[in-house]
C-alpha cells in the first residue's frame, strides 16, 4: 500500500482525499517510481477541486509533475536507483500522477533529474517553471533581445509568472510584472521586476490598438488581458500565451497582427517534444537563480495539498508549492 491523493466521482459527488492505495491498482507502465516530491500547478488545483474538467478518468491520482527514484524498470533507458523527473504527458489527468508515494509510468515520458537541481528544486520549478522557460525560449526564437524594450509578465505572482520574471531579469530583460496583489510588489521586485502594474489596467475590454510598449510578453491570464497585451505590443513584438487564469476566451481583433506584425506564440508544455523539454531544463539550470527559487517556493505535505488547491485557484498562493508526498 502507498499513500496518495485519490479523486473519485460517482453518485456521491466529486471528492479528493488522502487514501491508502493498493500497489496492484497502479496503471500499466514500464517504469515504477518511488516518488519523493510533487507540486501544485493550476491544473492540479482544477483536478483536486473539480472546478475544471481536467480529470478524464476516475478514480484518478492527480499530480502533473513528479520527481523520484526508479524502483523497477523494463525500459531500456532506466534502471532501479535512477533519479527521474516527469512533467505533463497527461499524467494526473488521464494516467495516475505524482501526488502519491508511487507512480507507474511510460518510461518515454521521463527525463533524468537534471544534475543542476535537487529533487525539491526540480519540483519548485515543475511544470509552471518549465513552461515559463518555454515562453522565454519562444521569445528568443522569434528574435526578442533585451535591447528591444520591456517584457510584460501577467499573473506575475503565480507560479509561471514568478519563474518567468526571475529568468527574464537574469537574462538582462527589463521586466514589468502585472499582478492583482499590490502586497506582492516587493516580492516581484526582489525577483527582478523593474515595475509592477495593477492587473485591473489589463482586465477590462480595451482598444484594438494601444500605445506600443512591450517588446515581448509572457501571458498566463488569457481573455481581455491577453487581448490588451497584444494591442500594446510594439511593432514586430512577440507575445507568448500559455494560460487561462483569467479566462479561456480571446476577445481581440487582428489589428496587432496585421498592422504591427505582432507574433502570438502558443505555448504547450504537456505534449512538448522531449528534445525541447531537455533544452528547457538545461536552460533552467543555467538561467534560473536558485537563491531566488528559494524565495518563490514553499513546501507542504500531501494532506495540505487539498485545501491549498482551492487557495491556488483563488489566486491566494504566491509562487510555487512543493509537495513532499512522504509527509
Ligand atoms: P498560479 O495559480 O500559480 O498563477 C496564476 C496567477 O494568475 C495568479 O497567481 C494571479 O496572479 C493571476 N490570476 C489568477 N486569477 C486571475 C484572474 N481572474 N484574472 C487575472 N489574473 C488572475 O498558476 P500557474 O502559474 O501554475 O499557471 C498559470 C496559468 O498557466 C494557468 O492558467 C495554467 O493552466 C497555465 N499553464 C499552462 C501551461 C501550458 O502548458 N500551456 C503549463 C503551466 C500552466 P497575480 O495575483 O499576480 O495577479
Amino acid at each position: 500500500m502507498f499513500k496518495g491523493i485519490f479523486i473519485e466521482k460517482d453518485e456521491a459527488g466529486y471528492r479528493a482525499a488522502v487514501s491508502d492505495i493498493d500497489e496492484a491498482q497502479l496503471p500499466a507502465g514500464d517504469v515504477t517510481v518511488r516518488v519523493s516530491h510533487s507540486t501544485l500547478n493550476y491544473k492540479d488545483g482544477l483536478a483536486i477541486t473539480g472546478r475544471g474538467p481536467v480529470v478524464r478518468k476516475f478514480p484518478m491520482v492527480p499530480g502533473i509533475d513528479l520527481v523520484g527514484t526508479v524502483e523497477t524498470s523494463s525500459h531500456a533507458d532506466y534502471k532501479a536507483g535512477d533519479r527521474v523527473l516527469l512533467n505533463g504527458w497527461g499524467v494526473g489527468e488521464g494516467h495516475w500522477g505524482g501526488l502519491a508515494q508511487k507512480a507507474r509510468l511510460n518510461g518515454d515520458w521521463l527525463v533524468p533529474l537534471p544534475e543542476a537541481f535537487t529533487p525539491q528544486q526540480a519540483m519548485a520549478i515543475g511544470t509552471a517553471g518549465y513552461t515559463a522557460m518555454l515562453c522565454v525560449l519562444a521569445l528568443e526564437k522569434h528574435g526578442v533581445t533585451p535591447e528591444q524594450g520591456e517584457i510584460v509578465v501577467t499573473g506575475a505572482a503565480g507560479g509561471v509568472g514568478s519563474v518567468a520574471v526571475t529568468v527574464l531579469a537574469k537574462l538582462g530583460y527589463r521586466v514589468v510584472a502585472v499582478s492583482g496583489r499590490p502586497a506582492e510588489a516587493d516580492y516581484l521586485k526582489n525577483l527582478g521586476a523593474v515595475e509592477v502594474l495593477d492587473r485591473a489596467a489589463f482586465s477590462a475590454p480595451g482598444k484594438p490598438l494601444a500605445r506600443e510598449r512591450w517588446a515581448g510578453a509572457v501571458d498566463v491570464v488569457g481573455s481581455h488581458t491577453l487581448a490588451n497585451v497584444c494591442a500594446s505590443t510594439q511593432y514586430r513584438g512577440v507575445v507568448t500565451a500559455c494560460g487561462l487564469a483569467g479566462g479561456m476566451d480571446f476577445p481581440a481583433t487582428v489589428a496587432p497582427f496585421i498592422l504591427r506584425g505582432v507574433t502570438l506564440a502558443g505555448i504547450d508544455s504537456v505534449m512538448c517534444p522531449r528534445a525541447d523539454r531537455l533544452v528547457a531544463w538545461q536552460r533552467l539550470g543555467r538561467d534560473l537563480d536558485l537563491g531566488k527559487l528559494g524565495l518563490i517556493t514553499h513546501e507542504i505535505g500531501l494532506a495540505e495539498a487539498i485545501p491549498t488547491a482551492t487557495r491556488l485557484l483563488d489566486g491566494e498562493v504566491r509562487g510555487r508549492v512543493v509537495v513532499d508526498v512522504n509527509v
